[in-house]
């Protein structure tokens, strides 16, 4: 086993007992966390992709449907090499409670190719994503459960998946996937969705707090898609953005950063670091002070080991799985409000969901449209989590967990599941 499939057994296994957790101060018995600990279904496929040397390499992909009693499932397709099978449970399961959290009509499901994109031609790359499909086409489809983007993957690896989809359906289905680009049924706002729903969480998280919006010191960390829009949108309403890294390093300017221009330079993967000399190491900058500190970037990176130095007042986790259940009660009793990823993070599923709406029904919607609709729901789920925070006296995650499990629990008893 290696030290990544470890990580995320142990990412699998936090997740369940805050599930478990949640369903017990819901007062659910053992049998209902023994339903929603593990996914309803998990698929392993074998893809063979004709390499361009001309040799047939093949790659190993998953596909978990967590739970499915309130509708279809939902959720990504990540393309990474430390893609296993129990991060894609552990993912398909937060996507059930963001789906949960936000009230859309759908479970979390979520899916992976072990694989390294960068090291990958377009041709490669293409052949893999129509040979993904085809694995998977029995088992998916607009009204069982929907793909989407995840980490390495984009709108044109989705026009590549949904074309594949419509050939074997011989019908055009974009249903069946979100993502995609405008012109292949996608929609306004999708792209930078995440990261303006993480926006909409940073000004509710501000208001409890107090703290105006602007020249708001906020760190992000992690470059790619999620924290690059980000950084922009806070630079662009008025906060000082002091501190980004990516994989490579970190920089840090107590002035505030000139984002417009890093973000000229950053490389499609999320890199802009490597063309500084004066960086700092990653770990040094999420004890650096600010206001806010977001992580968005991978799992695991607020630990009890640094939890006690953070300087954030608030935390809004992009990234899924940032912060530790150790690490969530060391910043808990420091006073840091956490707005946990279940709930800051939904922003991509809940614009997929309206893609999916738009393409059901033919009709599509402005930006505008989509970003009031994002905030309606983004704002509702952020009250309901804080008010049962408060009520019950338990920590966001805890509460966010239980907004999101409840649904589904009750939808399962109702099908006679348990
Ligand atoms: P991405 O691959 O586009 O970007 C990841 C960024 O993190 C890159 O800049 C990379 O260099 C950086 N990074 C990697 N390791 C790092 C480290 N140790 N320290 C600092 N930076 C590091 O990925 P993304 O789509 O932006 O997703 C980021 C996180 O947000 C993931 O956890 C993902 O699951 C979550 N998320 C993304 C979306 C979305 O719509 N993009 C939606 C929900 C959740």
């Amino acid at each position: 086993m290696t030290a990544k499939t470890t990580d995320h057994a142990t990412l699998l296994q936090s997740t369940q007992l805050v599930i478990s957790q949640a369903l017990h101060r819901l007062g659910f018995g053992d049998d209902m966390t023994d339903l929603l600990r593990e996914p309803l279904r998990t698929l392993t496929v074998r893809i063979p992709v004709r390499m361009d040397n001309g040799k047939v390499k093949v790659f190993t992909g998953y596909r978990a449907q967590h739970n499915d009693a309130v509708g279809p499932t939902k959720g990504g397709v990540r393309f990474h090499p430390d893609v296993s099978e129990e991060e894609v449970k552990a993912l398909s399961i937060w996507m059930s409670l963001k789906c949960g959290i936000a009230d859309l009509p759908y479970g979390g499901g979520k899916g992976g190719v072990i694989c390294d994109p960068r090291k990958m031609s377009f041709g490669e790359l293409e052949r893999l994503s129509r040979g993904y499909v085809r694995a998977i086409s029995q088992f998916v489809g607009p009204t069982k459960d929907i793909p989407a983007p995840d980490v390495m993957t984009n709108s044109q690896i989705m026009a590549w998946m949904v074309d594949e989809y419509s050939r074997i359906r011989e019908f055009d289905s974009p249903g069946f996937i979100t993502g995609k680009p405008l012109v292949l049924g996608g929609s306004h706002g999708r792209e930078t969705a995440t990261a303006q729903g993480v926006v909409m969480m940073i000004y509710e998280a501000l208001k409890v707090k107090s703290i105006p919006l602007k020249d708001a010191r906020v760190i992000v960390q992690g470059f790619g898609n999620a924290g690059s829009y980000l950084a922009k949108f806070m630079y662009e309403a008025g906060a000082k953005v002091v501190g980004i890294s990516d994989v490579n390093g970190a920089l840090y300017d107590p002035n505030g950063l000139d984002i417009p221009d890093l973000l000229d330079r950053r490389d499609s993967f999320g890199t802009v670091t490597t063309m500084f000399k004066n960086t700092i190491p990653n770990e040094d900058l999420l004890i650096q002070p600010c206001d806010i500190l977001v992580p968005a970037a991978i799992e695991n990176q607020i630990t009890e080991d640094n939890a006690g130095q953070i300087q954030a007042q608030i935390i809004v986790e992009a990234a899924n799985g940032p912060t530790t259940i150790e690490a969530t009660r060391i910043v808990t009793e420091r006073g840091i409000l956490l707005v946990p990823d279940v709930l800051a993070s939904a922003g991509g599923v809940i614009v997929s969901y309206f893609e999916w709406v738009q393409n059901n029904q033919g009709y599509y919607w402005s930006e505008e449209e989509v970003m009031q609709k994002l905030q309606t729901l983004m704002t509702r789920g952020f009250h309901k989590v804080f008010e049962l925070h408060q009520l019950k006296q338990v920590d966001m995650r805890l509460a966010a967990y239980m907004v999101g499990v409840r649904k589904m629990a009750e939808a399962s008893r109702y099908r006679g599941w348990v």
